[in-house]
């Protein structure tokens, strides 16, 4: 495993684009999932997508504190309710905000072996998913900040 550069939305346009889907699941994309990994918790992140690396895949890792999550092509197929709570990205550092997100979502992806998987969150997990496949469309937390409630904090 080898830690990964972590985009900047100040510097690096990769953030703004969109993720291809993976066709393929090889060594490639096992190694870029485990590089996320491990640059996601030497950062102290919750989770990490592709593109915050530099490749525009659609891949992210999430770990809340309940286990490591790696999820390829996923997709949202459910959601429900609404919460509002603050978020921050390490992309972004410095900036918090809170955003409003559904408070339960359903998600589809494949995992590593090419596995269809679903996976349900509520709360914080509800959360990631929504924040970490947003990265896979290009948009960022600060696009959905609800306005008065951004924090600029010295790092
Ligand atoms: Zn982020």
């Amino acid at each position: 495993m080898a830690l990964r550069r972590i985009a900047n939305y100040k510097t690096d346009d990769v953030l703004r684009k969109k993720s291809k889907y993976v066709d393929e699941i090889n060594e490639k994309i096992i190694k870029l999932l485990d590089d996320m990994a491990e640059t996601m918790y030497q950062a102290n992140g919750v989770g990490l997508a592709a593109p915050q690396v530099g490749i525009l895949k659609r891949a992210l890792v999430i770990d809340i504190g309940e286990g490591l999550i790696k999820l390829i092509n996923p997709e949202i197929v459910e959601q429900e309710g609404e919460q509002q709570d603050i978020e921050g990205c390490l992309s972004i550092p410095g900036i918090t905000g809170e955003v409003k997100r559904p408070n339960r979502v359903k998600v589809k992806a494949l995992n590593e072996n090419g596995k269809n998987v679903e996976l349900e969150g509520t709360g914080l997990l509800a959360r990631a998913f929504c924040h970490e496949i947003d990265h896979l469309d290009g948009i960022l937390f600060i696009d959905k900040i609800v306005p008065g409630t951004e924090k600029n904090i010295n790092i």
